[in-house]
């Protein structure tokens, strides 16, 4: 319901953003005087951030289907430090992996679970003062407890860490950061882990999160 009256809305937004823009585009060709056209480029600029806060909205609530495939998760985990290796090189985070190479593969969406696990990488970067830390990647088969499927067969699951030495999370605050929109971050938009939760959910796994001010998550 909350995913339909988000895209609608957000249509309903996109529509006259381009409007105001296109107009602002067409007074800012024919302005002269150099204090009118310094503030269309402003509503220029603004009306441009709103509409990518829109499309992130819209991409977040569109009804996807899964694409199931067999997913070795310390390859997928590796191409994402690959992708990250300029931030974590130049807040000096040492990474440490401890994966089980004889993890069996499972069944994901490879888009969707990059982009879950890439939430996670990047929120533990961005938890981490300049000054340096330490990110703990870990994967294994989990061997105590299993997850019953909807035709009542028990199957197999794999755990990942994602653990930071960061700025950790107040109490208060891990109640809400599920919430879609909670960010403490000044340029964050609150959509990475309300996302990844509910990927994780659609993929019938379970998502947890621990965390202690200061310390890490
Ligand atoms: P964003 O990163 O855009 O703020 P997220 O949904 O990814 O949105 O995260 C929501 C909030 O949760 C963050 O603003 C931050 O306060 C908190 N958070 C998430 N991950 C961590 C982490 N590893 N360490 C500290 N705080 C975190
Ligand atoms: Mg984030």
């Amino acid at each position: 319901m909350m995913g339909t009256i988000a895209a609608g809305l957000a249509h309903e937004i996109k529509n006259p953003l381009g409007g105001i823009k296109g107009a602002a585009q067409l007074l800012a060709r024919e302005s002269s005087s150099s204090e009118s056209s310094e503030c269309l480029q402003i509503i220029i600029k603004e009306t441009d951030r709103v509409d990518r806060l829109v499309s992130r909205l819209l991409s977040f609530s569109r009804p996807r289907s899964l694409s199931l495939t067999p997913l070795n998760l310390n390859e997928l985990l590796d191409s994402l430090l690959l992708l990250q290796a300029g931030p974590i090189g130049e807040k000096k985070i040492r990474v440490i992996r401890k994966f089980d190479p004889s993890l069996p593969p499972v069944l994901g969406d490879a888009d969707e679970l990059k982009q879950v696990f890439l939430n996670f990488l990047k929120n533990a970067i961005e938890a981490i003062p300049n000054g340096g830390g330490e990110i703990r990647l870990t994967s294994r088969l989990v061997t105590d407890f299993k997850i019953k499927e909807a035709s009542g067969k028990a199957s197999r699951m794999i755990a990942a860490e994602i653990l930071d030495s960061g700025v950790g999370i107040s109490k208060e605050d891990q109640t809400k950061v599920f919430t879609p929109f909670f960010t403490t971050k000044e340029s964050g938009y609150g959509l990475g882990l309300a996302f990844a939760q509910r990927a994780i959910h659609e993929h019938g796994g379970s998502i947890r999160l621990t965390s202690e001010k200061s310390h890490g998550t």
